[in-house]
């Protein structure tokens, strides 16, 4: 994807504006860059990446480039992996923000006269909040719940008839099992799923959609750069139209840092075209995708993208092979009575490194013949040797949060 004219001058405007700004993470980051020497895409693509470590070191508001009076919120990463990264918003971000939220709910065919039932926590994440203001731009009625509680989820989703659920996919999965459990399915009135951008197949797609009910849209997004709602899926198609007149976006290999052709699958890098408060220059965000090169038949031109297929800091590598969790769901995906839900050991036993993968399975196949499947087709399609263990349907953790599936005990 090029750089257009406008979208190369708004780049350059928000670097001299980081550079220029004390105390900046670009003031220092960019000390020996001349931004007036860059001319080119090529010129561009050799500016330095910004990474998530380099915001942490900076914590708490080192990114910020606006003065203090002109921030009007923050929001932060969870910090589950040490310093949280603080992002400051000034009142146009947080417009900019809610326009292209509501823009999300606008494709996925969402009207003022939906019931949105917003699961996403409230608080320093940005989930919530984002879903909430772009609700309210649409002027759909917004249902509040943040997480937890599914007793009360079901009861509000039924008395207020929701017709639209904001959820991870996880959560969605274990609320579609509660429905089916209590038997009040033919209460709920879910039309459409806008579901959080974390990796999940198509087993476990297909169970949602079937379970509630719904047609299931992919919204993406992530706290460093706005928050959700930086584009979503539209009616037509499952890759996910990103919003160009907001962020610019790249696919690079993970390991060279090339940037690479449109269609080939690697790390998304963002950069923010008119944010205030945090720009963010070639930021990479550790999701793998691809740009599709093909226009949408929906007849919208923004462009788009393919379902996020996983993290690169996902990646394992067991016995010099590299796996995604996107393999692992392709591997059971195929399978007939094997779900959507696993688990990945990989531990080192006897000088070897041991892959097991846990999968739920239906009992009523036979869980020999089923392991034997599992094995031989990861054996066919990703080049190991692994050990794979049926479990019963329900066995494995469901989370509210983003779910960790791959445990590397190795180290
Ligand atoms: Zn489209």
């Amino acid at each position: 994807m090029k750089l257009s004219e406008k979208q190369f001058e708004q780049v350059i405007r928000q670097m001299k504006r980081a550079k220029a700004f004390k105390g900046n993470l670009y003031e220092k980051k960019y000390a020996d860059i001349d931004i007036d020497s860059i001319k080119t895409q090529e010129d561009f693509e050799k500016i330095p990446f910004t990474e998530k470590d380099e915001l942490r070191s900076v914590y708490p508001l080192g990114i910020q480039a606006v003065p203090d009076s002109e921030i009007v919120r923050i929001h932060s990463s969870s910090g589950t992996t040490g310093t949280p990264i603080i992002i400051p918003y000034t009142k146009k971000d947080v417009e900019d923000w809610a326009i292209q939220f509501c823009r999300c709910y606008e494709t996925a065919g969402i009207t003022k006269e939906d019931r949105i039932h917003i699961t996403p926590g409230y608080g320093l994440w940005t989930a919530g909040i984002g879903f909430q203001a772009g609700c309210e731009r649409l002027g759909a009625m917004a249902i509040p719940m943040g997480p937890g509680n599914t007793d009360k989820q079901i009861k509000m989703m039924i008395d207020l008839k929701s017709t639209v659920l904001c959820a991870t996919s996880s959560y969605a999965l274990l609320l579609a099992e509660e429905i089916e459990k209590r038997g009040v399915r033919n209460q709920i009135h879910l039309k459409k799923g806008v579901i959080g951008s974390e990796r999940w197949g198509d087993t476990m797609r297909k169970r949602i959609a079937n379970e509630l009910g719904v047609e299931l849209f992919d919204i993406y997004g992530l706290t460093e750069i706005y928050g959700p709602g930086i584009g979503i899926n539209c009616t037509k198609d499952a890759p996910m139209h990103i919003w160009d007149d907001y962020i610019y976006l790249e696919i690079i290999d993970p390991k060279t840092g090339k940037v690479l052709p449109d269609g080939e699958n690697g790390e998304i890098v963002i950069t923010t075209l008119v944010k205030e408060g945090a720009p963010l220059i070639r930021y990479r965000t550790h999701d793998l995708s691809r740009i599709i090169p093909e226009k949408c038949s929906c007849g919208m031109t923004y462009p788009r993208i393919d379902r996020i297929i996983g993290r690169s800091d996902d990646m394992v590598k067991v016995k010099g092979v590299n796996i995604y969790p996107g393999q692992i769901e392709d591997v059971l995906k195929h399978i007939e009575g094997v779900s959507s839900e696993y688990q990945v050991m990989i531990d080192h036993m006897n000088g070897k490194d041991i892959m097991t993968l846990f999968f739920e399975m239906d009992l009523g196949y036979s869980k020999k013949a089923l392991e034997d499947a599992v094995g031989a087709e990861f054996k066919t399609k990703v080049g190991l040797t692994i050990v794979p263990m049926g479990v019963a349907i329900g066995e494995l953790p469901r989370s509210e949060k983003k779910s960790r599936r791959i445990f590397d005990n190795r180290y």
